[in-house]
């Protein structure tokens, strides 16, 4: 199980959007999918049309009162699963912050879960900021994949996440955290702003960056207010083509080098 955390300290730039439809795309094309909710806001968790109480999110596991294992629960999509949200979630940080080893615990449970051979990835969703709740999700994935809109803004976020890694893996929390892709969001091709900003960041990352690029859709945005997932919501529409297309890349991204 490869666990990959979608990050960005910056908010509505499409991590819940990528994390939620990413998830689903893949498990379209046969990966078993562990989603993660790990925002207070719980956007994954309603955009799955899912709706829970605080003792069954991701909550009491983060807080170390019980197993992640019994959190998880059936999307009602074939092969993807979920570990719901909770405003509750808010409340963590602070008692986190209070114990010593709030840092590593997600870490331990999904280290826990690896070997039981159950998923193929787990999608962390994570909050807008650079919080108790974000470290952790830094600390327990293999990966980071950042969503980036297509603005100059986007730029500024994307240096202070990058020196994040950096700080991450610099601490011994995670030594072997790498930077897995940056994903361009709600792209509008009519702007030469749009198209400036992915070729700036194609200049500095030009290995990370996917090809695939995430047009913006009445589409993709309203899918989440009917429960659905663009698949659900729009499966012929250029949403769901540009999602399905981006989890082709990643599949071959994680595809074991072939020895010949
Ligand atoms: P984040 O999780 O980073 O805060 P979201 O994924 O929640 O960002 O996206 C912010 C808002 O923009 C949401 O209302 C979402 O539905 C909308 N949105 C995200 N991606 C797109 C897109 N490609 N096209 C149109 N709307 C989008
Ligand atoms: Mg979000």
């Amino acid at each position: 199980m490869k666990v990959v955390a979608i990050g960005n300290q910056k908010g509505g730039v499409g991590k819940t959007t990528t994390a939620l439809n990413l998830s689903a795309a893949l498990a379209l094309q046969g990966e078993r999918v562990l989603l993660i909710d790990l925002d207070p806001q719980a956007n994954t968790t309603s955009g799955l049309g899912i709706e829970c109480e605080g003792e069954d999110s991701v909550y009491p596991a983060l807080l170390g009162e019980a197993d992640v294992r019994d959190k998880i629960r059936d999307s009602g999509r074939e092969r993807l699963s979920l570990i719901p949200s909770h405003m509750d979630l808010a409340g963590v940080e602070i008692e986190l912050a209070r114990s010593d080893d709030h840092l590593v615990r997600l870490r331990q449970h999904l280290q826990g879960l690896k070997p039981n051979d159950l998923f193929d990835y787990c999608i962390l969703d994570t909050p807008p900021s650079l919080g108790v709740l974000m470290t952790s999700a830094l600390a327990a994935a293999d990966e980071i994949l950042i969503p980036l809109q297509c603005e100059w803004f986007g730029l500024e976020g994307l240096a202070k996440i990058v020196h994040v890694i950096e700080q991450i893996r610099d601490s011994g929390a995670n030594p072997g955290l790498t930077l897995e892709g940056i994903v361009m969001t709600m792209f509008d091709g009519r702007t030469n702003l749009a198209r400036q900003v992915v070729e700036e960041v194609r200049n500095y990352f030009p290995d990370q960056l996917y090809d695939t690029v995430i047009p913006r859709t009445i589409r993709i945005g309203e899918a989440p207010s009917h429960a659905k997932t663009i698949f659900e919501h729009d499966p012929a529409g250029l949403g769901a083509r540009a999602y399905r297309e981006m989890a082709e890349e990643f599949l071959r991204r994680h595809q074991p080098a072939v020895v010949v």
